[in-house]
């Protein structure tokens, strides 16, 4: 189920508490088990849902008992209403404002995450998307791990026109990290991406090298990113990144697809992690900046 199916049955179960003649446990009842259904079906993970359950009930009881205006039932239809849309938002806001790139500064930021969740992709959308707020950005390729990062970065760098540094000779992609990162700093660039290499898992040689370069490089910020069709590996993928990474954002990518995106969801919440951006497409503009409630605004239309 992509994420506008979710959209469309959420709606569904909302717009049947509207229908509802009164709203007592039984329509509530009904109403979170076809809300928690839709969640679960999007790969959401059954502990956050559980907890969505319960917090959404112990907030409308709580209103309907200390609310003197009890008569009414418009105003439980739309006190079960917000409960449902401030929990959903808080299933994707942590509450932890991510880093903001300031002017005039060195902005470090690196990208980590698995091989294919399109990190080269995105470290050029990121750089295109600073560049046009004007920060004068770059992209340095420290995945010496697959065979044509480099190039790949190369090509959308050439294109986007955004300035880059790799090597097809240097196999330490520490070095390369220390070295691209030390250029662009002495060039004045601001916002300096550094894109990591992955594997195909999580692999204690893969998180080893990306504290060395963390280390080398002192990232501003590190950037997790998450292919939106990860399912519910996404906790256990997550953590283990947070463990070793420490990242302080996620972009989740290719919620164009087919995917179902709630696997993400989780991740944001086993990480006490904020989302940034979601990847739309393969173009370099196919950057959308994420913010909690208008996302879920957009979701229940
Ligand atoms: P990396 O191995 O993590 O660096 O992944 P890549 O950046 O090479 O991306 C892997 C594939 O996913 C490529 O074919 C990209 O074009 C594609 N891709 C990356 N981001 C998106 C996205 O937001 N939407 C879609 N549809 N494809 C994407």
């Amino acid at each position: 189920m992509v994420l506008a199916d979710l959209g469309r049955k959420l709606n569904a179960a909302l717009s049947s508490l509207n229908r509802a003649p009164v709203v007592d446990d039984k329509v509530l009842d009904a109403l979170l088990k076809e809300v928690c259904a839709a969640l679960l079906e999007t790969d959401v993970n059954v502990k956050l849902v559980q907890q969505l359950r319960s917090k959404v009930k112990t907030k409308v009881k709580a209103t309907f008992e200390s609310t003197a205006d009890k008569a009414k039932e418009t105003n439980r239809k739309q006190v079960v209403q917000k409960a449902i849309f401030d929990e959903l938002v808080n299933l994707v806001d942590p509450g932890v404002e991510p880093y903001k790139p300031k002017k005039g500064h060195f902005n470090v930021i690196m990208a980590v995450g698995l091989q294919g969740n399109g990190k080269t992709t995105t470290c050029t959308k990121l750089a295109v998307h600073y560049q046009k707020r004007g920060f004068k950005s770059c992209i340095v390729c420290a995945d010496t791990f697959r065979a044509g990062a480099f190039d790949q970065t190369r090509q959308s760098a050439t294109k986007a026109k955004v300035a880059y540094f790799g090597s097809y000779t240097e196999t330490d992609p520490v070095a390369i990290a220390a070295q691209g990162v030390a250029k662009f700093k002495k060039e004045k660039f601001e916002v300096i991406i550094v894109d990591t290499s992955g594997r195909h898992k999580q692999e204690g040689e893969l998180f080893e090298e990306m504290v060395q370069i963390g280390n080398a490089v002192k990232p501003d910020m590190t950037v997790l990113i998450l292919d939106a069709s990860i399912g519910q590996a996404a906790e256990a993928q997550s953590r283990a990144f947070k463990e070793s990474a420490d990242f302080g954002a996620i972009i989740v990518t290719k919620m164009d697809g087919h995917a179902k995106g709630g696997g993400a969801i989780s991740a944001v919440a086993a990480t006490q992690t904020p989302i940034i951006f979601l990847g739309t497409g393969e173009h370099l503009t196919d950057l959308d900046r994420f913010s909690p409630q208008p996302f879920i605004s957009k979701l229940l239309g």
